[in-house]
């Protein structure tokens, strides 16, 4: 029986050896080399191709190789009564407090304009406003989201959360549900979308959400590319009502060289490295979802097929 990983085009060695050195009587084979289909227990995937997945007659269980699912579910060949599972990680969520906070704190700190004013050998000191004062509003407060939420609150700013269903988040003013989506963005002087994308959040980056941010607020994306409509972040920078975006991911990845957010001054863009899946600390848990699957135990980081996240 076997643990097999589908990661097209990419060096999987380290997954292979943080996988062993937890259980090293672990058979693990990577796509498409898989000496026998029917052997194949368990998928670890990411950017597989469709299809695929249909090929292992005895699956017990799929587990996405990031936080995020909408790889899998959007895949219609995905057999629906199998499992899914996805990675819930500390490494994956002090990278991501890390990409946030190195966002927000560039923006407040002006370096974009600090880096054109060195390039003009100009000496102009911009005004910095006091943290306690920045409303930053967290798009999604789940296992990343409330991560960030600690270490910003924790750094001296106002956090405010929106989630789908009410909860508590220590330090944090919290919305949930549509109802309260304009409330929340009212406070956002910098809005940060850590949001699964679902039926319902594709397309929230739109006009509407950001005619009720508040004016010259920030936006950072580090979600998926689909939660944004571009026309309508351009259109919100161009006019002024936004100060600028920056974005780790994007409709069609990597962003095609024509698109207008490669050249825009107001526009930062990352390709989808936010936060990056480290084997050593996100293999133990695959090792444990292994076991449990195969025992017929239940299953850690289950995904709500229905929900979509
Ligand atoms: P979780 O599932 O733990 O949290 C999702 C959060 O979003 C929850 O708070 C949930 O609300 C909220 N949410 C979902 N749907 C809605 C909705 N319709 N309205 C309001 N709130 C909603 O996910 P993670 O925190 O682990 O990950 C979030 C996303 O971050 C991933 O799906 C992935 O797309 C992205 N990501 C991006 C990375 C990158 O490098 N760019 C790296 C890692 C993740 P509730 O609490 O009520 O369920």
């Amino acid at each position: 029986m076997s643990i097999a990983i589908i990661y097209p085009n990419r060096d999987v060695s380290a997954w292979v050896a943080a996988l062993k050195a937890h259980d090293p009587t672990l058979t693990v084979e990577v796509w498409p080399e898989i000496s026998d289909p029917g052997r194949v227990e368990y998928v670890l995937c990411w950017n597989h191709p469709e299809g695929v997945l249909q090929d292992f007659p005895h699956l017990k269980c799929i587990s996405s190789l990031g936080a995020g699912v909408n790889h899998l579910l959007n895949d219609a060949t995905c057999p629906p009564d199998i499992p899914l599972v996805r990675l819930v990680d500390t490494g994956l969520k002090q990278s991501m407090a890390e990409y946030v906070m190195l966002g927000i704190l560039e923006h407040l700190r002006r370096v974009p304009e600090y880096r054109l004013q060195q390039q003009r050998g100009e000496w102009i000191p911009q005004p910095v406003p006091p943290i306690s004062t920045v409303g930053v509003g967290l798009m999604g407060c789940g296992e990343i989201g409330r991560y960030v939420a600690d270490k910003l609150t924790a750094f001296g700013f106002t956090v405010h959360g929106w989630s789908r269903r009410p909860q508590q988040v220590l330090g944090v003013n919290m919305f949930a549900g549509q109802d309260r989506l304009g409330a929340f963005l009212a406070n956002a002087d910098i809005l940060v979308c850590l949001l699964p994308l679902t039926a319902e959040t594709h397309g929230i980056l739109n006009a509407k959400t950001f005619r009720r941010l508040p004016r010259r607020a920030y936006l950072i994306n580090a979600a998926r590319g689909a939660h944004l409509v571009d026309a309508d972040l351009l259109a919100a920078v161009d006019s002024g009502h936004l100060s600028g975006a920056l974005l780790d991911v994007f409709r069609e990845e990597p962003l095609p060289k024509e698109h207008p957010f490669w050249a825009h001054a107001r526009i930062t863009i990352t390709p989808h490295i936010a936060s990056v899946t480290n084997p050593r600390s996100a293999a133990l848990q695959v090792v444990e979802n292994y076991h449990r699957a195969v025992q017929g135990q239940r299953l850690s980081n289950r995904v709500d097929r229905l929900q979509g996240y």
